[in-house]
């Protein structure tokens, strides 16, 4: 099956017809199938309307969205972006408290069953999804409520990745969890993508766009500024300040060595920054 892209065509919405302001305001982007996009901009800036759009959870006020071959635009009908949504699973921020059922697997088996699946097509999904997640099959009797935090988040995510889904949307899904589960969830999420899922990142981590994502859209006031690498995106200094964005770590602590006279090439990695500060100061023969 060929793998969905997404194309945005002059998209504005409104929550309210009778607002002037957009929540977003012609905005035009491609996505490549199998991309890593990182969405980031301020709160209120217009990421979760973008993404609840190409979920086709609301129709666009103007423009139209692409999702492999299903268009929607302001008068496509609830099951056109019902087709839409076949393609995308959805994470929303903190998805445990989504959790219901008295155990894991049901709990995961609920979206596919409601796709119709057969029971022998459910049961292999959610072992699938567990696998996923990085989560062992013995959970599957437990009380979700009886987990950690960090394992009932990646049960959620289960839930949606048993669907499926060829493009999947992550809303902070690191917020508030330790830095063990944050590595955990972001290297199932970077897996996920090496076997050719399309991943939309909402973040307000910077390391986490800069270690992971190959794209960065930057949202300012319902307008999409700007997209491309997270390289170029990070190299403007000024351009971070005006759309409320933090650097990545390895490239503030580049620019104040920069200021304090230690020059180095740029670099987005700590690993790599570091690597490069201990081949300067053995070069200088600084112990
Ligand atoms: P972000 O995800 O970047 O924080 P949103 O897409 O949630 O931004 O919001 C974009 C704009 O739309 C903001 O001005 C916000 O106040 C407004 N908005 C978001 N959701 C609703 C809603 N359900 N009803 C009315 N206005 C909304």
């Amino acid at each position: 099956m060929v793998k969905p892209a997404i194309e945005i065509k002059d998209v504005s919405f409104s929550y309210s017809d009778f607002s002037t302001r957009q929540a977003l305001d012609q905005v035009k982007l491609t996505i490549k199938a199998g991309s890593y996009v990182g969405i980031v901009g301020h709160t209120g800036s217009g990421k979760s309307t973008l993404v609840s759009l190409i979920d086709g959870l609301i129709r666009p006020t103007k423009g139209t969205i692409r999702v492999g071959s299903v268009v929607v635009g302001a008068s496509s009908s609830a099951q056109e972006l019902s087709r839409l949504r076949r393609h995308v699973g959805y994470v929303f921020q903190f998805p445990e408290q989504q959790l219901f059922a008295e155990n894991v697997e049901t709990d995961i088996a609920f979206g596919p069953t409601n796709l119709g699946w057969s029971a022998a097509k459910v049961k292999q999904a959610v072992h699938d999804a567990l696998d996923l997640v990085g989560l062992p099959q013995t959970l599957k009797s437990r009380s979700p409520f009886s987990l950690s935090g960090g394992q009932m988040r990646r049960v959620a995510i289960a839930g949606v990745l048993a669907m499926r889904p060829a493009i999947l949307i992550l809303d902070e899904p690191t917020a508030g969890l330790d830095a063990m589960a944050t590595h955990q969830l972001m290297t199932n999420i970077a897996h996920l993508h090496a076997q050719g899922t399309t991943i939309l990142l909402i973040t307000h981590q910077m390391d986490q766009v800069a270690q992971y994502a190959d794209q960065v859209v930057v949202m300012n006031h319902g307008h999409l500024v700007k997209a491309a690498p997270p390289q170029v995106i990070f190299a403007d200094p000024n351009f971070l300040v005006a759309n409320h964005l933090n650097m990545p770590a390895a490239v503030q602590i580049n620019h104040q060595l920069g200021r304090a006279g230690v020059t180095l090439p740029p670099t987005m990695s700590m690993t790599a920054l570091a690597d490069q500060l201990v081949t300067r100061l053995r070069g200088r023969q600084i112990e």
